[in-house]
């Protein structure tokens, strides 16, 4: 059989516009060069790209947010296409400029979700770590606009030490990913030594990236690179793409290099009009991906962020691209569409209805065909044979985090919105229905049993005095 080697590794091609020919291949293929190489200005990008008028008054304007693109990125750009979809991702337009009804700075809320600057805990088990403002090039709708970007707001050496020491105190983060900004632009002994840190806490499981470096300057993903992660493993990256224009040769050996020193990776999208809005540009985008042996994660729902008013399309186009997926490919291809809870309340999945009704024994479900089905459930289920087994496997608490499953565990009976009660008593006295001790009128029995059992125990144990 003979085998397949992707296209670099026999006969470079290179990605190059033809502004830069000229320059040797060693430095081409050198991230430092793509680095200091990069363009930001209208009259630099003039020389390779014909601008339009709107793209011209942006990159002119005061306060944009900033723009600097790798020439190896700018050489993806069809310099005569103003719609062409890599265009988009990072020369502004004056639409950009443009407020528009409920858009925020923090549209997450992640400077308030953090206990320390730079480290957003909102799950129970996992941490953001941002450790940079800056990127490789700079994506329009970017979500962290707010820090991305600006030097001035990087992380101090103090503010990473006190990142550091929040997740050694805290013993149920089992999983850190390093973001920014994007923590691949760092200095390599910088990452090498941050990514040592983290190793060296007992109860973190798992480290990860999310970069977009892959995709602006796939030349950064080296044999260093490979050899530096490969030192941390379990290791675990994510990349950024959005459309297939920029699965390349160079990206395709670069994913190439990263799984086979090990490192499984994933790709997170964006869903932008005019960009990959269509159920056939994410369906080329997610076969193009998994051949490179990249997994979809996330199709990201834009956020409600300064600057991309333009890029928003509404939900139910997410819902559309999940149907043209979902059954119509590979399950390995297709994404998990989520929306990015304004106010901080974390991915929500959002998909197509496939359960159209329920009755007890019966499920009655529609496939990506609207075939319909029955699917009879058991009438001899017991839930608790699985019992003793399930407590041989120790807890995971989370505190103040159980959400929906304390109700499904039966430790609690319901969830009240903050205020509820009080506003349900409307103000009234104490009365003698509502009065005294009397608590016990609303404990469902059985209900929260674990921490009544816990309680009475606690009060039965002899006491040393
Ligand atoms: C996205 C994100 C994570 C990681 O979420 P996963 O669903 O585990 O990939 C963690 N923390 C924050 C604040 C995030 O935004
Ligand atoms: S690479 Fe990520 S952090 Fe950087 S500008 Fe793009 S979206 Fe923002």
């Amino acid at each position: 059989m003979k085998q397949q080697t992707t296209q670099p590794m026999t006969e470079p091609v290179y990605t190059r516009a033809p502004y830069w020919q000229d320059v040797p291949d060693a430095k081409w293929m050198d991230w430092r060069w793509q680095m200091s190489n990069r363009l930001n200005t209208a009259v630099e990008l003039e020389k390779v790209i014909n601008l339009t008028d709107s793209e011209r008054d942006a990159l002119n304007a005061n306060n944009l947010f900033r723009v600097d693109i790798t020439p190896y990125f700018a050489s993806l750009i069809d310099p005569d296409d103003p719609n062409c979809p890599v265009r988009k991702q990072v020369i502004p337009t004056a639409r950009e400029m443009v407020p528009f009804q409920s858009m925020m700075e923090d549209s997450l809320a992640e400077d308030k979700h953090s206990p320390v600057p730079g480290l957003v805990h909102r799950y129970p088990d996992r941490v953001l770590m941002l450790i940079t403002t800056q990127c490789a090039s700079y994506c329009r709708y970017c979500t962290r606009s707010r820090i991305v970007g600006d030097p001035t707001q990087t992380f101090s050496r103090k503010e990473f030490d006190a990142q550091i020491e929040y997740i050694e105190n805290t013993p149920q983060i089992r999983d850190v990913l390093l973001s920014g900004g994007d923590p691949m632009v760092l200095a390599p002994k910088q990452l090498d030594m941050i990514l040592g840190r983290l190793r060296a806490i007992p109860h973190v499981e798992i480290i990860r990236i999310g970069s977009r470096v892959p995709v602006f300057l796939p030349m950064r993903v080296n044999a260093e690179f490979c050899d530096t992660v490969q030192k941390y493993h379990p290791f675990w990256l994510n990349i950024h793409v959005n459309h297939p224009k920029e699965i390349t040769p160079e990206l395709a050996a670069a994913m190439d290099r990263l799984t086979r020193a090990g490192v499984p990776v994933g790709n997170q999208s964006v869903l932008l009009a005019g960009v990959n809005d269509s159920v056939h540009i994410q369906r080329k985008l997610v076969h193009d991906l998994v051949k490179i042996r990249v997994r979809p994660y996330y199709l990201y729902q834009c956020d409600l962020v300064e600057g991309s008013g333009h890029f928003r399309t509404p939900v139910s186009k997410g819902i559309e691209i999940i149907e043209g997926l979902r059954g119509h490919t590979s399950g390995y291809a297709v994404p998990t569409y989520v929306v990015d809870a304004p106010g901080g309340g974390g991915k929500i999945p959002v998909m197509p209805n496939y359960v159209l009704t329920q009755a007890p024994g019966k499920v009655v479900l529609r496939n990506f065909e609207g075939f319909i089905t029955t699917y009879a459930e058991p009438t001899d289920y017991d839930p608790h044979e699985i019992e003793a087994q399930d407590k041989l496997i120790a807890r995971r608490p989370e505190p103040g985090q159980e959400g929906l499953l304390k109700l499904l565990d039966g430790e609690q009976m319901y969830i009240e919105p903050q205020g509820f009660s009080d506003v349900r008593a409307r103000g009234g006295a104490e009365h003698r229905l509502r009065s005294g001790d009397i608590a016990q009128k609303w404990q469902p029995l059985g209900v929260g049993a674990i921490e009544q059992e816990q309680e009475t125990k606690a009060l039965e144990a002899p006491k040393e005095e």
